[in-house]
């Protein structure tokens, strides 16, 4: 059985009302995410994760891996590369980086597969 409001309220304080409850999910949607930073840069390099978090966090690595990979892609296509020692953008053949003098790696151009993550059922 449904049940239905005892009492009409006008538009505007439903208007205002929902107004506040977009702003507190907005707040709470930007609270999680500052959170879920903080604990990616505390445990990105840190084997001994709980297996809970295992599989975003290695997701997230290999995603800023790949945008790398299409930094790479997009630079090779205008004939440079940067140097992963300094940041410095050299001419896609340079062997050595003209600023820090670091011999310079193959660059990366194969994408990393993302890990599927098994939705957690206890939360649905
Ligand atoms: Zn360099």
């Amino acid at each position: 059985m449904a049940w239905r409001a005892q009492n009409e309220i006008s538009a505007t304080d439903a208007k205002r009302i929902d107004g506040s409850i977009l702003q507190v999910d907005s707040q709470k949607k930007n609270m999680i995410y500052q959170l879920g930073e903080a604990f990616y840069k505390a445990n990105k390099d840190n084997e001994n994760v709980d297996a809970d978090y295992k599989v975003a966090i290695d997701n997230i690595n290999k995603m800023e891996f790949n945008r790398k990979v299409w930094i790479n892609r997009k630079m090779k296509l205008q004939g440079m590369r940067i140097c992963e020692g300094c940041g410095n953008v050299l001419p896609y053949e340079s062997a050595f980086c003209n600023r820090c003098g670091v011999k310079l790696e193959a660059v990366a151009e194969d994408l990393l597969e993302l890990t599927e993550v098994q939705p957690n059922s206890e939360n649905e």
